[in-house]
């Protein structure tokens, strides 16, 4: 292998950035590989809602949280079978990171007013929201060349999600609000999280390597050591002395996988098309 890092991300969704980012605020060195010639993944199309109990902005807000509710939230989500260690993990550490994020990049958030958890009837569960947040609005042009790069930004998405009926409002904002954002460059939701993200990482010097894809991982005695890519038709290795990262996303544009591990047919997936499982399936 004549190429090394010490941290190796594939996937640039939500995930991916945001390991790299943790991994380069560490002082590590980074490689972000993505397989589309877009960044973003699914995350760019999403609604971009970030659930996590006990979060940051709740205080003062007069939500009654708790760990010990999220916790048995999530248990009876799964009817018991969620890993205990990671739902505690998750739990303690979500808020956290949260803050963090707003910390180091440009990325800001505020609570979804009365935005109910999906089941609130369930053991733990808040009827009147409190852990669902909201992405305030990201500028494109701070990313200047970059943000033609960002899955599905040409068709803009210049609200929150708190500003639509999703999100509790009563009508979305009016059409000079409208255009003055899509004159700036203001997107909402998925886009605003990616967006943020990715600045951040750019401001550390670190440039996602797109239409790279992961082939498969290098291993040595069970061990990973690093990946091989292709890059511009040729395979490439490169050593990741700490660690590679696995944020390739979903398989709902594997229909072998689809069809044995979903219910019924998937004819029309909405998440991004790169997204075939290539993480899930490495040995
Ligand atoms: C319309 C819609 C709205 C949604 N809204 C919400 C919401 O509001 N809140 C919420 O929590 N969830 C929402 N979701 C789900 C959420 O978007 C996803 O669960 C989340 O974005 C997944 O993030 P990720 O980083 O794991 O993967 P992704 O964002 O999908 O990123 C995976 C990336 O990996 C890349 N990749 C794939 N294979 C390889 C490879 N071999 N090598 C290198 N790169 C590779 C892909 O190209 C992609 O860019 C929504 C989904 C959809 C479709």
């Amino acid at each position: 292998m004549t190429e090394q890092c010490d941290v190796i991300i594939l996937g640039t969704g939500a995930a991916g950035l945001t390991a790299g980012l943790a991994a380069a605020h560490e002082g590590a060195s980074v490689r972000i590989f993505e397989k589309s010639e877009l960044l973003g993944g699914t995350t760019a199309m999403s609604g971009g809602i970030i659930w996590i109990p006990n979060n940051h902005l709740q205080e003062g807000s007069g939500v009654k949280d708790s760990r010990k509710k999220a916790l048995s939230y999530l248990e009876s989500l799964s009817l018991g079978q969620i890993d205990s260690d990671m739902a505690a993990t998750f739990v303690d550490n979500g808020p956290k990171m949260l803050k963090w994020i707003e910390d180091v990049t440009p990325c800001s958030f505020h609570l979804i007013d009365n935005y109910p958890d999906y089941h609130p009837e369930h053991p733990g569960g808040l009827p009147g929201g409190g852990r669902s947040v909201d992405n305030n609005l990201f500028s494109l042009p701070e990313l200047g060349d970059w943000a033609s790069r960002i899955r599905g930004q040409e068709k803009g998405n210049p609200v929150m999600l708190t500003e639509t009926p999703l999100g509790g409002a009563t009508a979305t904002p009016g059409r000079k609000v409208i255009g003055e954002r899509i004159q700036k460059g203001q997107v909402g939701m998925g886009l605003a999280l990616v967006g943020g993200l990715l600045r951040a990482l750019l401001d550390l010097g670190i440039e996602p390597e797109v239409n790279t894809p992961a082939i498969k991982l290098l291993t040595d005695g069970g061990d990973v050591k690093g990946v091989q890519v292709e890059k511009d038709g040729e395979y490439v290795e490169i050593q990741a002395l700490k660690g590679v990262i696995i944020a390739t996303g979903g398989f709902e544009w594997n229909s072998e996988l689809v069809r044995a591990f979903l219910r019924g047919p998937m004819n029309a997936p909405a998440g991004s098309p790169e997204n075939t499982g290539d993480g899930l399936q490495w040995p």
